[in-house]
């Protein structure tokens, strides 16, 4: 056990639902920390990631502060972790708390980032959109080419487990997915391999500004060193890389067709997934990578094949929270069945992105059926082409009503899932639920 927390006290902000706060608590505990875990939301909203750690409650190793935060916690221990989740966290008043009474605050990814064995053999990616798929396809190639190698960051949960199990060796790579709020904690690291996807306007809401968001994507170059390298999406030419980088930008409109999964976008992913194997191990050969990526069969919730129900081909696109996914996931139906033969399920959280695209695209479709906060605003501007559904259960009721065999029937949200489920991935779920029903 190591020295550094054995009878320390350690808070916790947010748990999270994505595996990364329950892990992390365990990682604490198992080294001897006193954890302290606090969450605005309530044991209910929690609900399973507290199940998770429910053993380390009863036994009195984790102390529970559930239904809002006590700055007391943040001011009276030795060290904050906060979760990325936590929106501005410059203005907030708790994470405030603890810089202001001198406690060290960190995250879990810049925990297990300086604990990491060997720099050389790490691969981080970014972008605004493609990054989990992208880090997805670099974990499949190298692993299908025999390399040893993890995969963790913003895709769930946690490697800090990992370094402790031996699971971890210097030899492994380590693919990390890191998003633009992970990045903004982990000033003073980057990953020797950079893959940056591209920039569009997102998570502005937990940034403030756009330009705070592109400073803190930029950080996965900030930190690269001498002889690192850094892979850029066709339309990053102009961002800036470390002297002595070895920087690699897209050609424009680099692809790679014969893929398992649809879409222009998932083409370019791949073709910027095999530079990035590349550069990280120029031991393996273009034509190997290229074999490896046309074998990723897609992750779920990213126009994720469900199945064919009463002769209606149903697709889940639950991770598509931004318009821009969702009109690539139209695109991509377009090229296949045509967009008349789609019925689009979208709307959701509002994050204040401009859903007017879905919104118009009703006309050509075979159907929109919204629901959720933006539900209203997309079906207003869709001028009567839309039904509003209000919940996952009608859309898919009505959608069902509507639709003949042949057609796609598309969850594809354009918007946060938050207000209506805990997450994309449990939208994605009853999604898959419900269409297994038509059956
Ligand atoms: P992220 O992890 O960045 O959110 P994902 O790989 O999970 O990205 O993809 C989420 C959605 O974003 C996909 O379903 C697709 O609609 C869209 N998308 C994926 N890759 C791209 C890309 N290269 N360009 C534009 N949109 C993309």
């Amino acid at each position: 056990m190591s020295a550094e927390f054995k009878g320390r006290n350690v808070t916790v902000m947010g748990l999270g639902r994505f595996g990364g706060g329950v892990g992390l608590t365990r990682w604490l505990v198992a080294r001897g920390a006193r954890v302290l875990l606090t969450d605005r939301e309530s044991p209910k909203d929690l609900g399973s990631s507290l199940a998770r750690i429910d053993d380390l409650v009863q036994s009195g190793q984790v102390i529970l502060r559930l239904g809002g935060h006590d700055a007391r916690d943040f001011a009276k221990t030795d060290m904050v972790v906060v979760n990325p989740a936590v929106a501005t966290p410059w203005a907030n008043e708790f994470v405030q708390a603890a810089f202001d009474a001198g406690v060290h605050v960190a995250t879990e990814i810049g925990l297990l980032c300086q604990r990491l064995p060997n720099r050389r053999r790490t691969i981080g990616v970014t972008g605004s959109v493609g990054k989990s798929t992208t880090s997805a396809m670099i974990h499949h190639v190298l692993r299908e080419c025999g390399r040893p190698v993890v995969f963790g960051g913003n895709i769930g949960g946690t490697l800090l487990g990992a370094l402790d199990s031996g699971e971890l060796t210097p030899d492994h790579w380590v693919v990390l997915e890191l998003s633009s709020a992970m990045l903004y904690w982990l000033s003073g690291w980057s990953p020797h391999v950079a893959v940056v996807t591209n920039l569009v306007t997102n998570h502005v809401d937990w940034h403030g500004t756009i330009e705070h968001y592109r400073q803190s994507k930029q950080q996965i170059l900030a930190s690269q060193r001498e002889g690192d390298i850094a892979v850029l999406g066709e339309t990053l030419g102009n961002w800036a890389t470390v002297a002595g980088v070895d920087r690699r930008v897209m050609p424009a409109g680099a692809a790679l067709d014969a893929l398992a999964l649809p879409g222009r976008h998932n083409r370019s992913n791949a073709a910027l997934a095999v530079a990035g194997v590349l550069a990280a191990d120029p031991a393996i050969s273009a034509g190997q990578a290229q074999a490896s990526v046309r074998t990723f069969a897609g992750l779920s919730h990213r126009l994720e094949r469900v199945g064919v129900f009463a002769g209606i081909a149903c697709f889940n696109d639950s991770k598509s929270t931004t318009p821009e996914s969702t009109m690539l996931a139209l695109e991509a139906f377009g090229e296949s069945v045509g967009m008349g033969r789609v019925h689009l399920i979208a709307g959701g959280y509002d994050k204040g992105a401009d859903l007017t695209p879905v919104a118009k695209a009703a006309g050509a479709l075979a159907g929109l059926y919204t629901i959720g906060q933006t539900g209203p605003t997309i079906a207003a501007a869709a001028g009567g082409a839309a039904l509003e559904c209000e919940t996952l259960e009608v859309a898919v009721k009505r959608a069902r009503e509507r639709a003949k065999p042949g057609d796609v029937l598309l969850l594809s949200p354009a918007c946060a899932s938050w207000g209506q489920f805990e997450n994309f991935e449990r939208r994605g779920e009853l999604f898959v639920k419900l269409v297994k029903g038509i059956a």
